[in-house]
């Protein structure tokens, strides 16, 4: 499961808080942070917090997607997409907007 699956899944089920931890995990974690769990170094986990729900390979798959995201910030599920659209002065991705469009 890659990050973004995982990330949906989360919201799907009703655990936003813990999308919003990954979310705002960023925040918490040195650069030099990320370079080590990149690079398969487990010995972070004993500098940094991490609560026991969250995975090694989880976060691994945070790092490598917050090095691929191009994308913006969704106004609603708060997810960073490459696709989406500007409406009222706010990103929404794909699936958002879709699922607003289905509704109206
Ligand atoms: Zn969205």
């Amino acid at each position: 499961m890659n990050f973004e699956e995982l990330m949906t899944d989360y919201v799907r089920r009703g655990e936003r808080e813990k999308a919003n931890y990954f979310l705002s995990l960023e925040k918490s974690m040195l650069p030099s942070h990320l370079k080590r769990v990149e690079s398969g170094d487990r010995s972070v986990l004993k500098e940094t917090v991490v609560p026991k729900w969250v995975s090694w390979e989880m976060l691994q798959e945070w790092v490598k997607y917050k090095k691929s995201a191009g994308g913006k910030r969704c106004a609603l599920c708060e997810l960073t997409a490459e696709n989406g659209i500007e409406f009222m002065n706010k990103f929404l991705c794909d699936n958002c907007f879709l699922s607003i469009k289905n509704r109206a």
